[in-house]
């Protein structure tokens, strides 16, 4: 399994992370996609993955930042980007439900981005809560027909997915799924088709159904590859290893870095 989205550089695992991490190995995680969301943490995201073979780091400004994105920060982000160290730009994307900024704010920013990734060839990470029609619009436009990348914590219902699938994304499942009120990803996970979904946990985030209220870590994959593989029909093994082969390809990642 791949872990596509997880922060691991947040203190929440200062007192524990080369035992958090040993524990994800033993469980079968066997790449970690370290992503960050403004410049401080980009650059934290990157040592980390420079410690940890296994490990590759992404540069994004996230949304909930987009209040305080000054051009001089969006100039460090896009410096970082254009390093060639970071593997995707994300995460970035648009929030309407929790984001200090509106849409006007949001909007030229994430199309900024998006532009920079499709112009590096790289793939983005897009967190997208309450927006559909504008992410749909943003990566269109901005993508110009040439982005690729993942919706990360998918959010929206099949319909959406499919129009997400047509424009190129990957759809990336998180720990949520599990939840008993979240019938619209249960359904989503069923009909994915089986080269173009990935899985992540945002740990710290999100933790899986069974450890609502922890902390999360990307041990915590198995919970989720239990809940999607009873939902397809398919093996864990199954599902482990399609996840795990369009991680790969999405980020062009071979077995050792
Ligand atoms: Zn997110
Ligand atoms: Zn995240």
């Amino acid at each position: 399994m791949i872990d596509t989205h997880c922060h691991l550089y947040f203190d929440a695992y200062d007192a524990d992370r080369d035992a958090m991490l040993e524990r994800a190995r033993s469980a079968g995680v066997r790449g970690f996609v370290c992503v960050g969301i403004d410049p401080r943490s980009n650059g934290q995201a990157l040592t980390l993955a420079q410690a940890h073979p296994d490990m590759i780091a992404t540069a994004g400004l996230h949304p909930h930042s987009a209040h305080e994105a000054t051009e001089e920060l969006v100039g460090e982000v896009e410096a970082q980007i254009a390093s060639g160290h970071y593997r995707a730009v994300g995460e970035i994307g648009l929030d309407y439900y929790k984001s200090q900024a509106g849409p006007e704010a949001q909007r030229p920013l994430f199309e900024r981005l998006i532009a920079g990734a499709a112009a590096r060839g790289l793939p983005v990470i897009v967190h997208s809560r309450e927006a559909l029609e504008d992410t749909r619009g943003c990566l269109t436009t901005a993508g110009n027909g040439r982005v690729r990348g993942v919706m990360h914590c998918y959010s929206y219902d099949v319909r959406a997915m499919r129009a997400f699938l047509d424009l190129g994304m990957h759809i990336s499942f998180a720990c949520n799924t599990t939840y008993p009120k979240a019938v619209h990803l249960s359904e989503a996970v069923a009909y994915v088709p089986e080269d173009r979904f990935v899985i992540e946990t945002d740990s710290p985030y999100l933790p899986p159904r069974s450890l609502r209220g922890q902390r999360n870590e990307p041990a915590h994959l198995t919970e989720l590859v239990a809940f999607i593989a009873s939902r397809r029909g398919q093996s864990e093994q199954e599902v482990a290893e399609a996840s795990e082969r369009n991680a790969r390809r999405l980020f062009a990642w071979e077995r050792s870095k």
